[in-house]
């Protein structure tokens, strides 16, 4: 896993001053959306505060402890809390989804992950937003867009020959 940096934390983007625990900041969310406040959405709040980058779901269970909280219990928190933008939702090259929690502002970074490895790295160059606001004076609101990179990283290019991708079906037949 990627070591956790101080822009990598969750809490980045927090307002200054803000010296709240993320289950408070995460409560907080929650009752303003109207969302209530139970034991395993706090537990799983906490759980993904503790990780250093974006995780599959089974490893935010196992933080969680699975005898607290089963795995479809943690599905439906993080479903509700992408849906109020405590969680930002991520794929692997093979479509898994990782989750991250986003307590401050919209993260403004992309995710790259190794085709290889499956280890994820962050990418601190934003883009979008001119698109972001080109849209919002348009009227829309609630904007939201998927971008993910994929590659080999520098440490599995050392590993062997690069892998080769997933071959399409073949068509004669
Ligand atoms: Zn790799």
């Amino acid at each position: 896993m990627i070591a956790a940096t101080h822009s990598n934390h969750p809490l980045a983007g927090v307002s200054p001053g803000a010296n709240l625990s993320p289950a408070a900041i995460g409560s907080a969310r929650l009752r303003e959306h109207g969302l209530r406040i139970t034991k395993p959405r706090i537990a799983l709040i906490e759980a993904l505060a503790r990780q250093p980058g974006p995780v599959p779901i089974e490893q935010l269970h196992h933080a969680v402890r699975p005898e607290a909280c089963d795995l479809v219990t943690v599905y439906r928190c993080l479903s509700a809390f992408e849906e109020i933008g405590l969680v930002r939702r991520s794929f692997l090259y093979n479509g898994t989804s990782l989750y991250e929690l986003v307590l401050g502002a919209a993260p403004k970074h992309y995710h790259l992950i190794c085709k290889v490895c499956s280890r994820t790295d962050r990418v601190d160059y934003f883009p979008i937003e001119g698109v972001e606001r080109v849209l919002r004076e348009r009227g829309y609101t609630q904007l939201s867009h998927l971008v993910e990179f994929f590659g080999v990283c520098p440490a599995c290019q050392k590993m062997g020959p690069p892998v080769r991708e997933i071959a399409p079906p073949s068509l004669d037949r």
